[in-house]
């Protein structure tokens, strides 16, 4: 049976553009990336890519390039106190290897991208070509671009973040709003890091209205650092916007010793707004779908945004690889299956927000002892970081584990399941 889509177009070619293009080819479509950018810039920032994610990189066969170029992470989510560093909660992620089938890792997001390049066809890759518009009829779809140029395809993807340009074709055209929220990130070479920081480990620095994250990135040539503060006036909203060393330190001012000795050991700091979107209902129209965050862009807060964008891709390819399926309705199959579960992390990620910033007081302390009632560590008797407690299942019981006050990271998140293999409604299997 000749297939009904055989051209697709995809605007964007960031983390969810790119998968996308690499997920098709794999699928046996023809794909085409159109990126805005005149060249592909390193972006100075780390990523966790999470379970759900690497075990979609490895089906990409991109596994081996993650381990040469990223840190696997021992501990996930460590919580720590502002003001003395005492531990709140972490999570062996040996566990959750277990569990979920994969490692969780860290990596510079120039890596990543390399990465993803590489499992496309260079000739595929359009620099330069910022897409402004479509328009489309029964048996295609025409993509516009602002130097005037068109391409014709069977379907179009926007994959081109949250200012997407063709988000406003599927759902009311309206700006993400201001968050209140900033976020400062540097990466700080090793050797002027703590020891602390230089560790395998997602540390997550809590205090009142604000947080601070690190991880080792480039093998653990470098430390990943992002924080989140209060943005007062500050609106700028760009990976490119520059925030001063001193200004993040007046930040963090007072709090723990080594924290401060990370922020001191970087050069140079990038600083940027917030922006927030309500999940939207409707991601396609007719042969155009939204992917990423032009779809579901999201606070970073779980770490999700990027591991959502590269399931959409995965889907988006099982679904348009569908001989018997029109466009239009693969791609609102493609809805169905995905839209769900992005507006649950969506959402999920946004209540972060209160919860990591609580100021000392009554809620913050019964954060702290449902941290502490969760957390494998506190809960056995002379264990030590390196010999947790199992919490979720053994090899042979994979037990769901238990929802507690703090419990949304001990118990295996609902982004960690695989969308893709589900036999239930929606699933694709
Ligand atoms: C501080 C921070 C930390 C994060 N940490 C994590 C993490 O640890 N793990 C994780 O999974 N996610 C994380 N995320 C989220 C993740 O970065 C994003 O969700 C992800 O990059 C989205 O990818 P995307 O391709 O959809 O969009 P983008 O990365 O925004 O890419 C869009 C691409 O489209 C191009 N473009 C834009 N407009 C047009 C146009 N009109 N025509 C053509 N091209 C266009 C852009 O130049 C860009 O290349 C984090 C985000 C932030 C801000």
């Amino acid at each position: 049976m000749p297939r009904a889509v055989r051209r697709v177009a995809v605007a964007g070619g960031g983390i969810g553009g790119l998968a996308a293009a690499a997920f098709l080819r794999r699928a046996g479509l023809e794909v085409s990336v159109f990126e805005q950018a005149r060249a592909f810039e390193e972006i100075g920032a780390g990523l966790v890519v999470a379970p759900n994610m690497g075990r979609l990189l490895r089906r990409l066969g991109l596994h081996e390039g993650l381990a040469a170029s990223g840190v696997r992470l021992e501990v996930g989510w460590e919580f720590r106190r502002w003001q003395n560093g005492e531990v709140l909660f972490g999570q062996c992620l040996d566990d959750s290897a277990e569990m979920y089938g994969e490692d969780t890792w860290v990596v510079h997001r120039a890596d990543l991208l390399a990465l993803l390049r590489s499992a496309v066809e260079p000739t595929a890759v359009h620099l330069g070509a910022r897409a402004v518009g479509v328009d489309q009829d029964a048996d295609g779809i025409r993509l516009h671009f602002a130097d005037g140029n068109t391409v014709d395809a069977d379907v179009v993807i926007a994959a081109d973040g949250i200012h997407s340009a063709l988000r406003g074709v599927v759902t009311r055209p309206e700006p993400p709003r201001y968050s209140g929220v900033c976020a400062w990130r540097s990466l700080v070479p090793a050797e002027a890091a703590p020891d602390l920081a230089r560790r395998p480990v997602q540390t997550l620095w809590l205090g009142p209205h604000r947080h601070l994250v690190h991880y080792p990135v480039s093998r653990g040539r470098l430390i990943n650092l992002v924080a989140f503060t209060p943005a007062g006036d500050f609106d700028v909203e760009s990976w490119e916007s520059r925030g001063r060393v001193e200004d993040l330190a007046a930040e963090f001012e007072g709090w723990d010793s080594r924290l401060l000795a990370l922020v001191a050991g970087a050069g140079e700091v990038g600083r940027w707004a917030l922006l927030d979107r309500d999940p939207v209902d409707t991601w396609t129209a007719g042969r155009l779908a939204l992917l990423g965050d032009a779809a579901h862009p999201m606070f970073p807060f779980f770490a999700q945004g990027a591991g959502q964008a590269i399931e959409d891709a995965a889907a988006l390819a099982v679904c348009l690889s569908d001989p018997g399926l029109p466009a239009p309705d693969a791609l609102a199959r493609y809805e169905a299956v995905r839209g769900g579960r992005a507006a649950r992390v969506q959402v999920a990620s946004r209540g972060r927000r209160g919860h990591h910033h609580l100021p000392d007081g009554p809620e913050q302390r019964d954060r702290d002892a449902a941290f502490a009632a969760d957390d494998p560590w506190h809960t056995t008797p002379g264990s030590t970081p390196t010999t947790p407690r199992r919490r979720h299942g053994s090899r042979s019981g994979r037990s769901r584990g238990r929802a507690t006050a703090a419990g949304w990271h001990t118990r295996p998140p609902a982004w960690t399941n695989d969308a893709l293999t589900s036999t239930g409604p929606g699933g694709l299997a």
